[in-house]
């Protein structure tokens, strides 16, 4: 059985054809800039060089059909039809409360995914224009929808609720929602893997690192605190994101430098985090090198900054599970990063943990960076979110 997963962003969409009796992706590709001039697809199959469509995309349904002929295409293409697709699973950023798990999509999914429009206003729209235009291709083609904060549903109360006038959760749900949740499922399920225990015996501090970041305490296999909150700004610093601040730093811009609330809301999300510390990029590449090879100290400091709040998070984690038995490092950053991951874990021995930096010189790849003897387990596991999506997609279509 054959699943394509469906991951559309405002101008972007990422897909992926994932052969399910193997889990092996047969096929993976990136559109981008859609409905902008120079829209591009990039197809990947391994073993073959590149297939690159450049020609106008209006909207998401021509980046779609495009999708749909690359992957049939007679030379460049992975499959001789289109009803080899079995399924298409989607990757919904934002379920509100509602959905506690995956569901196939119908006029209610919708409709729900709809209203969680104010919710998540940059991504739920986005997610919304790929499950109409695959159902306008694909009329007869199961589709199910995955939602990112779906696996932080078992957040206790007493951790996803703010001390604000309750009525403000009530009336508008707002409440700590948290995201990346098929990352931290995904690489949490792995290392109970790579330790051969039952996950509901672990406590497993999950780094999911890259331009957005998040820390997730996962006890018992299930999510039970999360460092993104109602919306992605909340929790680390990250690429351009502030991460969290003193609340009351809003109303003093707005006064002070005669910000609007979408100049302030543009300044959190776009120019803070690493890149409004460095100055420089918020490519942690771009950081680093300013860091190690030119001494510039603001680059250095976006580093050191970086990491202490990931340290921090994770001391936090450990102490409302009571203790963690493995750390785990995802996300462009968690993957390819070795210097941030030293940076994170030095001086975390107390917690039992001691970095192995030889073993930590890895990139991309599923390894223990831990000492052998280390009580608590750190290790890379490459996220596929992926996987995750198309795995949820099987079995529920197959109920
Ligand atoms: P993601 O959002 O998970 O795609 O992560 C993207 C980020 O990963 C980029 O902005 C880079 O900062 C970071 N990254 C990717 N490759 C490397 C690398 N080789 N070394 C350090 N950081 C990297």
């Amino acid at each position: 059985m054959k699943v394509l997963v469906i991951n559309c962003g405002s101008s972007s969409l990422k897909y992926q054809l994932i052969d399910m009796n193997t889990e092996e992706s047969i096929a993976q590709g990136l559109v981008e800039r859609i409905g902008i001039e120079g829209s591009v697809l990039t197809q990947k199959v391994e073993g073959r060089e590149k297939y690159i469509i450049k020609q106008p995309m209006k909207d998401h349904k021509v980046a779609i059909q495009l999708v749909l002929g690359a992957l049939v295409d007679k030379e460049n293409g992975v499959i001789s039809s289109m009803d080899e697709i079995s399924a298409v699973g989607h990757r919904v950023v934002h379920g509100g409360e509602k959905f506690k798990s995956s569901v196939v999509i119908n006029e209610e999914v919708k409709e729900y995914i709809r209203e969680c429009f104010k919710l998540a206003p940059l991504h739920n729209p986005a997610n919304m224009i790929g499950i109409e235009a695959c159902e306008e291709l694909m009329p007869n083609v199961p589709m199910v929808a995955v939602f990112d904060n779906a696996f932080h549903s078992t957040m206790p109360e007493k951790a996803y609720l703010y001390a604000l006038p309750y009525e403000l959760y009530t009336k508008h749900g707002i409440r700590k929602y948290g995201f990346h949740g098929t990352s931290h499922k995904y690489v949490s399920q792995k290392a109970a893997e790579l330790l051969g225990k039952d996950i509901k015996d672990l406590k497993i501090i999950t780094c999911h690192l890259g331009n957005g970041s998040s820390v997730t305490a996962v006890k018992g296999g299930v999510s039970i605190d999360t460092s993104m909150g109602f919306t992605p700004l909340e929790g680390l610093a990250m690429g351009t994101r502030s991460g969290n601040i003193d609340p009351a730093i809003i109303p003093f811009l707005m006064k002070e430098e005669g910000l609007t609330i979408e100049e302030v809301d543009n300044l959190l999300n776009k120019k803070s985090g690493v890149l409004g510390i460095s100055g420089i990029s918020s490519d942690f590449r771009d950081i680093e090198d300013a860091a190690f090879k030119e001494g510039v100290h603001r680059a250095q400091l976006a580093l050191d900054i970086f990491e202490y709040k990931v340290k921090a998070t994770i001391g936090a984690y450990a102490a409302i599970m009571g203790g963690v038995d493995a750390i785990v490092f995802t996300a462009g950053v968690g993957e390819n990063g070795p210097e941030s991951r030293e940076g994170i874990l030095k001086g975390l021995e107390f917690l039992g943990v001691e970095i192995d930096t030889e073993k930590n010189k890895v990139r991309g790849k599923v390894r223990e960076i831990s000492k052998e003897g280390s009580k608590v387990k750190a290790f890379v596991i490459p996220t596929n979110e992926e996987l995750v999506i198309a795995r949820d997609t099987v079995e529920l279509i197959s109920k």
